[in-house]
C-alpha cells in the first residue's frame, strides 16, 4: 500500500473532525480496505487481534458519532455497523440491508436507497432502517 493511500484514509478521518492517532488510522484503514458489508465488533476483533476489545469498541463508537459509520439494527440482536456511503450531507437516506436469518450476516445494498416515506413534519428523523430478511444463497444451498 502506498503512502498516498494511507494519507487519504487519514484525511477522511480529519474531514470528519477526528484527530488522527495510530490506532484510529489503523482501524479506519482496515474497515475501508477489508470490510464491504455490515460488520459486528467481533469481525473487527478478528481482523485486529493485537488491539484490545474496549479500544475497538470505543473507536467504532467514535466513528459512528462522527457519521463515518452507520449503526445497523438488523434484528439479530448484535450491533452491526457499516461504512457510510451517503453522498449527501443529511446522512439520513441510508441504504437497504439484506439479513440472512440463518447465518445472521448482513449485506449492504449500497446503490439501493431506502424508498421515500412521508413522515409527519413535526417528527425529527434521526435514522432510517430498511432491512430485508431472508436466506442467503450459501445457506439456501446448504439446506438442500
Ligand atoms: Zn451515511
Ligand atoms: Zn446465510
Ligand atoms: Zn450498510
Amino acid at each position: 500500500m502506498s503512502p498516498t493511500e494511507i494519507s487519504s484514509y487519514d484525511s477522511e478521518l480529519r474531514s470528519a473532525g477526528i484527530r488522527v492517532t495510530a490506532i484510529r488510522s489503523l482501524m479506519w484503514r482496515t474497515l475501508r480496505q477489508h470490510i464491504h458489508n455490515a460488520f459486528a465488533l467481533s469481525d473487527v476483533e478478528n481482523l485486529l487481534v493485537t488491539v484490545d476489545k474496549s479500544t475497538i469498541f470505543r473507536t467504532l463508537t467514535l466513528f459512528a458519532d462522527a457519521r463515518l459509520l452507520h449503526l445497523v439494527d438488523d434484528g439479530t440482536g448484535c450491533q452491526k455497523y457499516c461504512v457510510c456511503q451517503c453522498h449527501d450531507a443529511e446522512h439520513h437516506h441510508g441504504h437497504v440491508h439484506l439479513t440472512c436469518v440463518v447465518c445472521r450476516k448482513t449485506w449492504c445494498l449500497d446503490d439501493v436507497t431506502i424508498p421515500h416515506v412521508d413522515i409527519p413534519a413535526d417528527f425529527e428523523v434521526q435514522e432510517r432502517e430498511y432491512v430485508v430478511k431472508g436466506i442467503c444463497m450459501k445457506c439456501r444451498r446448504m439446506r438442500r
